[in-house]
């Protein structure tokens, strides 16, 4: 008997239907004889009316004046009505279970409200639930400071949820409920028929996931792979047994066993909305590349895919955030040169280093399909290229192509 930590995100709790899906994969568990912690998001997406979206909606829509800590309450309430519901439909078929607020389940919390960082789990509500024989259902997302005050984790934060309790509570196995079968090669949303990954290192889904790979959240995998528990990241709809993020020894063991050649690529990501800025050096400007850079880290405005030479700076912003870095560069007498509307795409693969004509690949599969590479940077696991905006769907279905068929 093992300690089994199972999270359902908003599709997964959106409908009375999938709910019932949740119920049956709870009653799995139970009946091999675990121990279950159901972690839950807030039920649906944007525009369902308990969803989290849909609570920041409705403060826009008065007056949008409302303190950090204060939306941290607010937020909390999706992940409270979706634990409610759940509760009522275990014990309606005869499930016995607890429910507990992320500060009852001893979630600490520091106190950077809406995005808030565990600091320490004290999970004793949790073992006396479980010791009850209870199914015990923690509110995804949500945490509590020293003080009492409930906060929240920031966007994914029921993925860190989870796999913070699962280090908690030494579980055997953290099950990430979604509405896909898993992690595949590249978003399914986008590429028709993605490569169905059956096993991930906990370093090649960082990767992805920090490259714009919505599928977890890279700081719940980061939080996993320090104690080395196993995920595994599948569909609340089917049976399939989804993808395990387990570590590379386990990953090689498994590809001897059944013989299969180490991947040189493991998928596809993307970013879009984000914008590409220029500045070029006129003359007597020779401390621009140190002055730009200074500016945009004292604004906070977080830059990437940063180039430097001698004629100036090239860099990338988030849509959200152009505005400011183009008032703060004209501020400073400088004129920007502003390319929006653009997407980041990411070739990942610990196996790519070292390996020749990567590169090569991605520029004639860009070229052949007449997408213009805006800008491009490498690093030994990853490459990648800034493209326009609308050529992203086209761009990541070409290097998929290219990598994976
Ligand atoms: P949840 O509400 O369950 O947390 P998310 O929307 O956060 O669900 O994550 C699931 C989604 O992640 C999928 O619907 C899929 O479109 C997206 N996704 C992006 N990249 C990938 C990938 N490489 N593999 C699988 N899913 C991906
Ligand atoms: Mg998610």
């Amino acid at each position: 008997m093992g300690i089994i930590v199972q999270k359902f995100g908003g599709t997964s709790v959106a409908t009375k239907v999938a709910r019932e899906r949740v119920i049956e994969h709870i009653k799995n568990e139970l009946n091999s004889g675990n121990q279950v912690v159901v972690v839950v998001s807030a039920m649906g997406r944007k525009g369902d009316p308990y969803a989290t979206d849909t609570l920041i909606d409705h403060i826009k829509q008065n007056d949008n004046r409302l303190q950090k800590r204060e939306m941290d309450l607010l937020l909390s309430c999706g992940e409270i009505i979706s634990a409610a519901t759940l509760s009522s439909m275990l014990h309606a078929r005869g499930i016995d279970n607890v429910v507990l607020l992320g500060g009852q389940a001893g979630i600490v919390t520091n106190d950077n409200f809406t995005n808030a960082q565990i600091k320490t789990i004290h999970p004793k509500r949790i073992y006396e639930g479980l010791e009850q024989n209870k199914v015990v259902i923690v509110t995804g997302f949500q945490g509590m400071t020293d003080q009492g005050d409930i906060t929240t984790l920031g966007r994914g934060g029921s993925d860190t949820t989870a796999t913070a309790l699962g280090v908690a509570l030494h579980a055997d196995m953290v099950d990430i409920f979604t509405d896909v079968n898993g992690i595949m090669s590249a978003d399914p949303r986008i590429v028709q028929n993605p490569e169905h990954l059956k096993v991930i290192t906990y370093e090649e889904i960082c990767n992805l996931a920090y490259q714009g790979a919505k599928v977890i959240h890279p700081r719940a995998v980061e939080i996993a792979m320090e104690e080395q528990i196993p995920i595994r990241v599948r569909s609340t709809f089917s049976d399939d047994e989804g993808t395990l993020v387990t570590t590379l020894a386990e990953v090689k063991k498994r590809a001897k066993k059944s013989n299969i050649n180490e991947r040189i690529i493991t998928g596809i990501a993307h970013v879009p909305n984000i914008a590409q800025i220029k500045v070029y050096a006129k003359e007597g400007q020779y401390d621009l590349q140190l002055r730009v850079f200074n500016a945009m880290a004292e604004h906070k405005i977080s830059v990437d895919f940063i180039n430097v030479n001698l004629m100036g700076v090239a860099f990338t912003v988030h849509e959200d955030e152009l505005d400011q870095a183009i008032k703060v560069l004209s501020d400073m007498g400088y004129e920007p040169q502003v390319t929006r509307n653009c997407a980041k795409i990411s070739v990942i693969g610990a196996g790519m280093a070292g390996v020749p004509g990567v590169m090569a690949k991605i520029v004639k599969a860009l070229t052949d399909q007449d997408i213009q590479i805006l800008q491009s940077a490498d690093s030994h696991t990853t490459i990648w290229v800034l493209v326009h905006g609308e050529n992203m769907e086209k761009a990541v279905t070409a290097l998929h192509q290219a990598f994976f068929d």
